[in-house]
């Protein structure tokens, strides 16, 4: 039984849901993104499963109608957050309405899932972004049920998921969705190898990884990395051998290098990025600690905005800037010609080994294209790259 076309699937586990039988499990492949397995010997042939499935985009009747930037009020909150906080705002407004809220949280260092919060303590958890691919599987019927009982739900996810959870729930006049602007999920081999050889170096178990720490501000994120010893690496994110990886399009699933969930008006009701660009007052009054660009796709999305503003500094904005400063806003990450070559070698080879052939000075592909450049007589423009 094939769900959908090779590559394409996004591991968002919806198809495990919606099988009568339970037929359908969500196993690893040999590069570390879960993807579904049908047990042909249960599968009855209803043909459900390709049928919502949402591997080749998802369509819904939004446009972008406003375009903001925005900023917590409470600088000492965006310390906590990995951008502007507009999420955190949002999620706490709508619970303190008495609505639930769904997101991802770190379960430990090497998981992601999404959960349910109630009150706002639980959903402090759901708080920057955790590099990772979320299971979002037991999400799918929990929210259903909170619909089907008359509450309000917010949920929020990767764009793939938003898509994933309209097929599963359909329309509904107490659902919300919010989106985050999507640069890919990496591999979880990868991950695990890169965790797993930085503890035998340092001699330590790592407890701990913030993927965007702000100590030196929004636009000098850094990876912070805590062992079991009290030792702490903490490296600009861009020099950061996983991040490093994973921005140059080498460790991203298939799905995502042609992702069918960028183009706009996109699919949730408020679409969430980090607004690199942006040059107006709240840089000041965030005091250079993250500025969210915020894109309402509907109704529901200028709800949303309206009951956060009590949490929020916002300004509005235009779509060509916010186009201007998020590529990912209307653009597939893509990806490195080496992706697949450096997944191959990582099965046979140590994390730092295959990172070193394909990444560092001299090596990786940026710098040999350079070299190129340079070889032919030209100068190539320098690109301020955040971190995405
Ligand atoms: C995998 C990934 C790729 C990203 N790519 C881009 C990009 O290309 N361009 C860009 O501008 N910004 C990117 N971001 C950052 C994202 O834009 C910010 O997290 C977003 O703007 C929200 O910021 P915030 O300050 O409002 O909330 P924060 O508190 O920083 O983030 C919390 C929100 O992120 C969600 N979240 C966190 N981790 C995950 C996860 N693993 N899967 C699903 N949802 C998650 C939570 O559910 C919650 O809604 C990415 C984030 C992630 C996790
Ligand atoms: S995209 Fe989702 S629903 Fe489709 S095959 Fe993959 S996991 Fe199943
Ligand atoms: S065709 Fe039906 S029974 Fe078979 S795996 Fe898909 S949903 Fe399950
Ligand atoms: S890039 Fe696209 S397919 Fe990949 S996780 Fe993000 S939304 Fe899903």
């Amino acid at each position: 039984m094939k769900i959908c076309a090779k590559g394409h699937c996004t591991g968002c586990g919806l198809c495990k849901e919606v099988c009568p039988v339970s037929a359908i499990s969500m196993e690893r492949d040999r590069f570390g993104f879960v993807v579904p397995v049908v047990d042909e010997n249960k599968c009855i042939k209803c043909g459900l499963c390709s049928k919502k499935c949402i591997a080749e985009g998802y369509e819904r009747d939004n446009k972008a109608d406003r375009v903001l930037a925005a900023s917590l009020k409470d600088t000492s909150e965006l310390k906590k957050v990995s951008s502007g906080g507009a999420f955190w705002a949002i999620a706490k407004s709508f619970i303190k309405e008495g609505g639930v809220v769904y997101g991802a949280v770190a379960k430990d260092i090497y998981t992601v899932k999404h959960m349910r919060a109630e009150t706002i303590g639980e959903a402090e958890h759901m708080r920057r972004s955790k590099y990772l691919q979320s299971d979002i599987t037991e999400c799918y019927k929990q929210a259903k049920d909170d619909l089907e009982k008359g509450k309000r739900v917010l949920f929020s996810g990767t764009p793939c998921q938003i898509a994933a959870l309209y097929s599963f729930a359909g329309e509904n006049d107490g659902l919300f969705t919010c989106e985050i602007v999507c640069h890919g999920v990496p591999s979880a081999l990868v991950y695990e190898k890169y965790i797993k050889e930085l503890e035998e170096k340092n001699n330590s178990k790592v407890v701990d990884i913030v993927f965007r720490n702000k100590d030196y501000g929004w636009g000098k994120n850094h990876y912070e990395i805590t062992f079991d010893n009290g030792e702490r690496i903490l490296e600009p994110s861009v020099e950061n051998a996983f991040h490093s990886s994973y921005l140059a399009g080498m460790i991203s699933r298939q799905s995502c290098n042609e992702c069918r969930f960028v183009n706009l008006p996109r699919t949730a009701d408020i679409v969430l990025a980090d607004y690199w660009q942006y040059k107006g007052e709240l840089l000041e009054k965030s005091e250079g600690l993250g500025v969210s660009l915020l894109v309402c796709t509907t109704d529901k999305g200028n709800l949303l905005v309206e009951k956060a503003e009590e949490y929020l500094y916002l300004e509005d904005s235009i779509l060509d800037e916010a186009l201007r400063s998020c590529r990912h806003l209307s653009h597939t990450p893509g990806k490195s010609i080496y992706r697949e070559m450096f997944l191959e070698d990582i099965a046979n080879r140590t994390f730092a080994s295959t990172w070193k052939r394909y990444m560092s000075n001299g090596n990786k592909p940026a710098d040999i294209c350079n070299k190129i450049i340079r070889r032919l007589g030209y100068e190539k423009k320098r690109r301020t790259d955040k971190t995405d």
